[in-house]
Parts: C-alpha cells; structure tokens; sequence
C-alpha cells in the first residue's frame, strides 16, 4: 500500500516547508507517533526512538503492556488520527475493525439500568490497540523525514555548555549493559515514553527543578481475555459496558468487538476489589457482576486467551508548566505527563490533541521567531498542555475521589465537590433520559467542552424532579435478551 498521500494534513493546501532541523521522540506509542506526524510539518528531520521492535498488528509490545486490555478511541481522537493520516479509518475497518455508534451500538448499564439506545451519531472503530498502533506506525515509518531507531533505550539528555538548551539524548542498545552509550544531536527532544518516564530525573540530574505531581489512586483493577464472538449471536448491540459506581458497585465490565470476530472482555474493579486472572475467579467475578447479562453471552462464547491483570492504572499528573525554569527544546507530552485511570478511554486521544496543541505552538514559534530559536517554546507547549489535560482529569478523577478508598490528591473544595456532585447525577441520570446521555457522550468523546454539560436544558434534565424515572420514548430497537429489571437506588 502506498502511505505516501498523508503527507499533509489537507492535500490541497501543502504544509510550509520545515524551518528546523532535526527533532528527536523518545517513545514510539500513540504519543510519540502522533508528535512525530506533527513535527515532519515543522523539521527536516525526524527520528523517533523506541526501545521494542516495530509495532505489529498482531504481536503485543513489551514497553506497552496496557496494550492488552480494551483501547477504546474516542470520537475526537479518531478524528485526529484520520486528519494525520487519511484513510486510516477505512483501513483499520477493512481489517475487521468495527465502526461503532456511541449511542446505538454501546449499551451502557448505569447503577442498576440500561441506558436507552439511540442513534448518536458518534462514531468510532472498535480493534485491539496493536492494530490501531501498527496501522499507525507503518504510515509514519514510510515518511521519507521520518526515521525510527528500534531496541534503542534512551538514557538522558545532552545540553550545551551553559546546560540551558537541550543539543540531543544519549542512547544504547536495550537490554545491553556493556555496550557503548552513543549521542544523537537534535534542535528539539520530545519525551513521549509513558508512564514510566525518567524526564524528572533527567531533569534533576542536570540541576532543574523536578515537576511536581498529583496522584490520585482509587486503586482500579482489570482482567482482561479475548473470547470468539459465538457465530450465532443475534442480539444488535456490539458493544457491553457495565460502569463500576463509587461508593457502592465496585465491579464493572466491558465488551469490546475486535477484528478478527472476537470480543475483548475486560472484568474492572475499583478501590481494591481487583478481579482475579485464575480461570475460576474469573468467572465468579463475572457471575457476581450488577447485570446477568455479560455471563450469559460469555458462557456461550470460546475463551481464546487467559485472563490478564493489570493494576497500575491510577491517575497521575505533572505539572510541567509550572516548572520556575524549562530547559529549552525539551518538552514532554503523552502518558510521560497525564495518566488517567482508563475508565473512560481518553489517553490517546488527549495524545493525539496534545499532538495538535504542539503543531500550534510550533506554528506560532515560526510565526514570532522565523527558525531563529525554539526557545520559550517548552513553556509555551506545556501550559498549552496543561489546558487540554484539565477537562479529561476532571472526568477521570472526579467518579475515582468519591471512593472512601482513594488516595491522593487534596481534599476537594466546595466547587469541586459541587461539579463532582453533579457529574454523578448527570451519570446517573443517563439511562432516563437521552438528551442528557447525549451530552455526556459528546463530552467523554471530546466533541464538545464539559461546560457543556451545564446547558440550561441539560441542567433542567438532570435536577428537575423525577428526573430518574423510566423514559417512555425507546428511539432505536436494541435486540437484548431479557434479564430481571433491578432496582436503581434514586
Ligand atoms: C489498562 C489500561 C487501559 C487503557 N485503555 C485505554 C483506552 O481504552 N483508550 C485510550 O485512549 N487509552 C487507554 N489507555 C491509555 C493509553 O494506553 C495511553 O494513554 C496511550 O498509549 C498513550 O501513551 P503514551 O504513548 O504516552 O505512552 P505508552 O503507550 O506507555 O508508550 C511509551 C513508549 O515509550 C517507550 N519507551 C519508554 N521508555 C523509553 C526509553 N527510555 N527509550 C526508548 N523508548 C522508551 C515504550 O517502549 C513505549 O513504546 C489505557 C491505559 C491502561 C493502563
């Protein structure tokens, strides 16, 4: 397949020809290949630098062991995406991705009911992580400014004499202790290696402050196994979600379709109550789930895989902008600076429009400075940063405090209790009303800006009285089997 056509964002209008001269990513997962798509439009050259192999449809990596577990896409990322790299969209769905309407495909059980169907028209594309990466990859890896350097681990950075500006990273083969550490020179150095990122002690190391960081753990858990889709499944709804609900309904559950006719079946428990890996505890997990729906398709369904844990799924934040002094042509972006508690699926897409805050930032860098200097463009980045990360923390924090098991963070002040108060109702309301499920879904896709959530009309929805009562109005026919109704605690 020829990758060369994304070479610009629109066909019609090319890219201004790149100023600086060579950049570095240190990371190739969602963030750093994003940034790298961005930053062919401002540098000759672009090397990213990743410590596995190449990405692979099929293969799980070692450096992104989340990658097992369900990669939701929201709406806005695929939109990025699909801007980045046209025709991505179309390729993952030949490959037997499956495009999914929020609103009519995904059933949502909320504390105690199911969420009405509806044509939302919020589409993404449900497949595994590893062919949404390599897709991805093989588009950059085919740009002829890009140039990717596999089983490389970086170890610091390099800075001029002054050690105010960043001149490149020092590097070695992975996993090889004798062999020689070796410089790589670059104009600007982008960390984008997750979660585990050593940019604080990098940072240290060479006499800068250390970002300070907020974490907030309500100790979320998740299994994760892949299961055949059963070939005769007849009911219309390609996607399961159980939420798990502070303080009461620890356990929660996901379907996710994936190519190739499977199902990604991810068992999730909060504040502790982790689901078991071992076969049996597996399934008791399941069994005891709020909604007697999920054992019962899975009991008709071929397990492909055993089940797999994960626990390190807390929310983290560092504030990189708010460091007294940056080290020029350093920034960091991805999972290095925001991790949330997956719940909702936001991490690749806030890397993705973290990619575009960068791309914004660059072109109004070029616009003061010519390719004179990139200097001030990491304070600029990470406030920049900052602001796109505050909306989706604020969703993926604001359900963990309410745990009494949580950790972390300051005690919310009376706002933040009110805007949290209110986010749960509006959750809760959910399944009675589908104006105000809409809402919700156009903010967790990142269509339209939390505030939205406090329209007038969406306000009156969710406080006025009776608002949890069961609807009338069924707009979309969802082929479900029937299991008792339960009880919602109003
Ligand atoms: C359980 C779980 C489920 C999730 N589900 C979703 C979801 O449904 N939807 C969603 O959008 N997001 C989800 N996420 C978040 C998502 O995985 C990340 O936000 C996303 O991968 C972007 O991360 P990143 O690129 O910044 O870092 P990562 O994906 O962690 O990648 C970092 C990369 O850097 C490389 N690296 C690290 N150190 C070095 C070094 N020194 N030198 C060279 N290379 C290095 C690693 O090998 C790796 O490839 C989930 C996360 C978890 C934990």
């Amino acid at each position: 397949m020829n990758f060369q056509f994304y070479l610009h964002k629109n066909q019609n209008k090319p890219a201004k020809p790149a100023v600086y001269k060579h950049a570095i990513v240190i990371g190739g997962s969602i963030a750093g290949l994003t940034t790298a798509r961005v930053l062919t439009d401002h540098f000759e050259q672009v090397t990213v630098i990743e410590r596995d192999g190449p990405s692979d449809a099929t293969e799980f990596r070692k450096g992104a062991p989340q990658a097992r577990h369900p990669h939701a896409l929201l709406a806005r990322g695929q939109q990025i995406l699909e801007q980045q790299f046209p025709g991505l969209v179309a390729e993952l769905i030949e490959g037997g991705a499956v495009p999914m309407d929020m609103g009519r495909d995904f059933a949502f059980f909320i504390d105690g009911a199911w969420c009405q169907p509806y044509q939302s028209k919020i589409m993404s594309t449900a497949c595994s992580r590893p062919r949404l990466e390599s897709a991805i990859y093989r588009r950059l890896a085919a740009h002829p400014k890009v140039r990717f350097m596999h089983e490389q681990e970086v170890l610091g950075l390099c800075v001029d004499e002054q050690k105010v500006r960043v001149t490149g990273i020092q590097l070695r083969e992975r996993g090889n202790p004798m062999a020689a550490i070796n410089e790589l020179a670059a104009d600007l150095v982008v960390d984008a290696s997750g979660r585990d990122s050593h940019a604080p002690q990098w940072l240290e190391s060479l006499g800068y402050t250390a970002p300070q960081e907020t974490m907030i753990n309500a100790f979320p858990g998740y299994a994760t196994r892949i299961f055949k889709r059963p070939a005769d499944f007849k009911e219309t709804w390609k996607g399961l979600y159980i939420l798990a609900m502070a303080p009461n309904h620890s356990r929660g559950a996901v379907i996710m379709p994936l190519e190739g006719d499977r199902w990604h079946v991810c068992l999730v428990g909060m504040a502790g109550d982790y689901p078991p890996t071992d076969e049996e505890g597996f399934w008791n997990f399941l069994r005891s789930l709020p909604s007697s729906r999920f054992y019962d398709v899975l009991k008709e369904a071929e397990p492909l895989t055993a089940p797999y844990g994960y626990r390190r799924a807390e929310n983290r934040l560092r504030y990189f902008e708010k460091l007294p002094r940056h080290l020029e042509g350093f920034l960091a972006t991805g999972d290095a600076v925001y991790a949330f508690n997956p719940v909702y699926g936001q991490g690749m897409t806030v890397a993705a429009m973290a990619s575009l805050a960068l791309d914004e930032c660059l072109k109004a860098q070029r616009h003061q400075h010519g390719d004179q200097t990139l200097g001030g463009l990491a304070k600029q980045f990470q406030t920049k940063l900052a602001g796109v990360i505050a909306g989706p923390w604020q969703m993926a924090t604001g359900q963990d405090v309410l745990w009494p098991a949580c950790e972390g963070g300051q005690k919310p002040d009376r706002i933040t209790q009110m805007i949290n108060g209110y986010m749960e109702r509006v959750i809760r309301t959910m399944p009675y009303n589908i104006a105000v499920a809409d809402a919700f879904f156009h903010v967790q896709n990142m269509l339209k800006p939390p505030t939205s959530l406090f329209h007038p009309k969406v306000l009156w929805n969710v406080l006025r009285p009776g608002s949890r009562q069961p609807a009338l109005e069924q707009r979309v026919e969802r082929v479900m089997t029937p299991e008792p109704v339960l009880a919602s605690g109003d």
